[in-house]
């Protein structure tokens, strides 16, 4: 998979754990195009919501995402300085996707595996060439599963929700601890627990535990294991 454009960096692990922060720092130091497979995931809900298609319709979110991508209403695409960006008939929701509701919607279109499906291809498609990271839920066990390097990273649901609640309120929106850490746990229990690609360690992926840890610290690790497995 490696060749003179790079390798692929997976970074999985549940949500909170500081996946994409990291990610982004991972991808600018290595000089790799990032990929956030959430958003995707986050943007199939948003969607199913603008069709008017309930979360728990499954068929219906099925059919409404998988014509979306047919047709290109629902795409991933380069962006500047290296990042990707998810587009949504033409435009990026940006914001819309990252309020609880559609976080919770995310969580709950991502167990229909004709939904999974529907977004494998435009995931694989930007890792194949090499020269990338994608950060993710199932990206070295499903999407990538020989990637060159597999991190799964984690931090435990407390700090998570604490992580979570910083970064609502940056945004202005009022968040309660206790509601966050409860709405972690859930986000936990569904992706853990879904049939199809549920959140699971891959065999060889590298662990790392980021409650105690500084984001650079993280960075500098995950930047040192991709150097030693061949990115330049
Ligand atoms: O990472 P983020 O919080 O944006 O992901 C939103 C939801 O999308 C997750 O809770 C998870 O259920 C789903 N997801 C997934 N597989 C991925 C990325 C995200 O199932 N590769």
């Amino acid at each position: 998979m490696s060749g003179a454009r790079g390798i692929v960096v997976a970074i999985d692990g549940p949500a909170g754990a500081g996946k994409s922060t990291v990610a982004r720092q991972v991808a600018g130091a290595l000089g790799y195009t990032l990929v956030d497979t959430g958003s995707l995931y986050r943007a199939s809900a948003l969607v199913a919501e603008r069709a008017g298609v309930s979360m728990g319709d499954q068929a219906g979110v099925e059919g409404t995402v998988s014509a979306a991508v047919a047709r290109g209403a629902l795409r991933l695409e380069a962006g500047d300085a290296g990042l990707t960006r998810v587009l949504v008939d033409g435009e990026d929701p940006a914001e819309a996707l990252r309020t609880p509701a559609m976080s919770m919607g995310a969580s709950a279109v991502a167990a229909y595996p004709g939904v999974r499906e529907a977004l494998l291809e435009a995931q694989r498609a930007f890792g194949r060439a090499g020269g990338v990271v994608l950060e993710g839920r199932d990206i070295g066990t499903v999407v990538f599963p020989k990637a060159e390097l597999k991190v799964f990273l984690t931090a435990s649901a407390e700090e998570r929700a604490r992580r979570r609640c910083d970064e609502l309120r940056l945004r202005g929106i009022d968040a309660d601890y206790a509601v966050t850490l409860a709405e972690v746990r859930q986000r936990d229990h569904q992706d853990a627990s879904r049939e199809i690609a549920p959140l699971r360690e891959a065999d060889d992926a590298v662990r790392v535990d980021s409650s105690n840890m500084e984001p650079q610290a993280v960075v500098d690790a995950i930047v040192a294991l991709a150097r030693g497995r061949g990115a330049v």
